[in-house]
């Protein structure tokens, strides 16, 4: 279902009304995780004024450390219910358990599952089954033809709305938090008609990483880019050290204008 070969045409999903596909390059920004109404909506404002037309911020946060902040969970979608009413930025947040996917779903744009769940086949097929477009982020250990199965399993359940998200993989180095595979987005883009984007954020795992990263993405065809921004990234709750601020944003923008321009 999800192989171009039945399917040679790339797809657009639209995601409250905003298209992620081959005609645009979508930027999409936010918190990491969900923290306070103000953080979120500070945030929410500075990824609007930079020309993102979709908020990320997870309520659900799937953390290595069981002590480490888990997110708010129900108060969190509320949070990002009441931004996006304030600022018209359609919302993508994680799922991370079945049981929480009709909730989840009652509240978000689109429902992101991230790179530890991506062979979780029951929550792939609650997604599935939501009626809601889904975020499906690549597992960091697994192989593109794994994710295009993974992908496989929620559209099997005819959800065909599906984005997929290149969010670095685990390699031998060390220098970052993980390896951006930037050849995935070609490769995938070969045998599968759906949109792929790139997690700058996630996979260099430093805001230093995060306009480079981006920029290759951009140029080897990736159809969007997904990353963390917060006001505060010092106090941040989860991955301040890869938050972008006020003026990187400003430059992402300007470079994805630009090069979206460029690549026509
Ligand atoms: C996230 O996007 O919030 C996240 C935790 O990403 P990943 O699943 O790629 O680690």
């Amino acid at each position: 279902l999800v192989s171009r070969e039945h399917h040679p045409d790339r797809t657009t999903v639209q995601v409250g009304g905003v298209p992620i596909g081959p005609d645009t390059v979508t930027l999409i920004a936010g918190p990491c995780a969900v923290e306070t109404p103000d953080q979120t909506l500070q945030a929410a404002l500075m990824a609007k004024a930079a020309g993102a037309t979709l908020l990320r911020g997870g309520a659900y946060k799937p953390r290595t450390s069981p002590y480490a902040f888990q997110g708010l969970g129900v108060e969190g979608l509320r949070i990002l219910t009441d931004v996006r009413e304030q600022t018209g930025l359609p919302i993508v947040t994680e799922v991370v358990a079945a049981d929480d996917v009709a909730t989840v779903a009652e509240h978000a744009d689109m429902l992101q599952i991230g790179t530890r769940n991506m062979q979780n086949f029951p929550l792939l097929q609650a997604v599935g089954a939501a009626g809601r477009p889904v975020m499906l982020k690549r597992g960091m250990s697994a192989t593109i033809e794994e994710w295009l199965m993974a992908a496989e399993y929620i559209a099997q359940r005819g959800n065909l709305d599906i984005v997929l998200c290149e969010r670095g993989i685990r390699t031998f180095e060390t220098a970052t938090r993980n390896t951006l595979d930037i050849s995935a987005v070609p490769v995938v883009q070969r045998l599968s008609h759906l949109p792929v984007i790139v997690d700058p954020s996630h996979s260099g795992g430093r805001r230093d990483l995060v306009l480079p990263l981006s920029r290759a993405a951009i140029v080897a065809g990736a159809d969007g880019v997904i990353v963390d921004v917060h006001p505060y990234p010092d106090i941040a709750l989860c991955d301040g050290p890869q938050a972008l601020v006020e003026e990187d944003l400003t430059a992402l923008s300007a470079t994805v204008r630009d090069l979206a321009g460029y690549m026509g």
